[in-house]
């Protein structure tokens, strides 16, 4: 038994017993671990948003090895993102994240990159007005440190380069022009345009605000993202159940 601190990104929470809240917590120092809040649920003095998702919370606790949960100790919320949960659309954006952070990372296995990578991408989401581009952003970054980020610039098939009109095979996330897509075309995948090509590549490259974010905006990001998460889903074998509440008008033609 030993003392440990961590500061963690909560992925997700429920209530545990009468009065604790239990959490998955992504810890910079450890990767993602299970805490219990003992009590928070009936006491006055402490609150309860220190378990929601999202918040990033300085945690002081004894570590247990043989133990499926560790006992929060003491504990402080350092951040709670009042402006992403002050709009519905950045908080399904939110949850996104959280869950593909989840679901594609083991327990007790630290990576010090996934964890500033989540830090950031909801500290830019709480600003930034792209919430879209802020959630493609952070896949393709999630892609990059993982090592399958695609290559973007030509298409998958005949090689051909700036891409006017592509489709992403959701298989390798590649691009398929629009010549070789044919009338094979996946049902419900969408036509991208350049402009859409140009981001993708950029967005592995450079850091968020190094981008003009004006020239990527409307739907077509948002058709990217359904892209990129189908890939996700096909890649790493999970569902993302927060995928229904973005796509809710684009649920015709596949599983969600
Ligand atoms: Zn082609």
């Amino acid at each position: 038994m030993e003392i440990q601190k961590s500061t963690g990104v909560v992925l997700s929470s429920f209530p545990g017993g009468e009065a604790d809240w239990i959490a998955r917590i992504f810890t910079r120092e450890y990767g993602k671990r299970t805490f219990v809040f003992k009590g928070i649920r009936k006491s006055r003095k402490r609150s309860t948003l220190v378990a929601e998702p999202g918040t990033v919370v300085d945690l002081m606790y004894y570590y247990h090895d043989n133990r499926e949960y560790q006992v929060a100790g003491e504990f402080q919320v350092r951040d709670h993102f009042y402006s992403i949960r002050e709009d519905l659309e950045r908080i399904f954006h939110l949850y996104l994240i959280l869950e593909t952070v989840e679901k594609i990372t083991g327990f007790n296995d630290p990576n010090r990159q996934i964890f500033d990578l989540l830090a950031r991408g909801l500290e830019t989401l709480s600003s930034s007005h792209y919430p879209v581009n802020v959630t493609l952003f952070f896949l393709i970054h999630l892609f990059r440190l993982n090592g399958i980020l695609p290559d973007f610039s030509s298409c998958k098939i005949c090689g051909k380069q700036n891409l006017a009109g592509f489709t992403l095979d959701y298989h390798d996330c590649t691009p398929v022009c629009v010549n070789c897509s044919g009338g094979s075309r996946m049902q419900g995948s969408s036509l991208f345009s350049s402009g859409t090509g140009e981001f993708l590549r950029l967005a592995g490259m450079r850091k968020f605000k190094d981008i003009d974010h004006r020239v990527f905006s409307g739907d077509e990001p948002h058709h990217v993202l359904f892209s990129l998460c189908m890939f996700v889903e096909y890649y790493f074998q999970i569902m993302l159940k927060s995928k229904a509440s973005l796509f809710s008008d684009q649920r015709d033609g596949h599983h969600v």
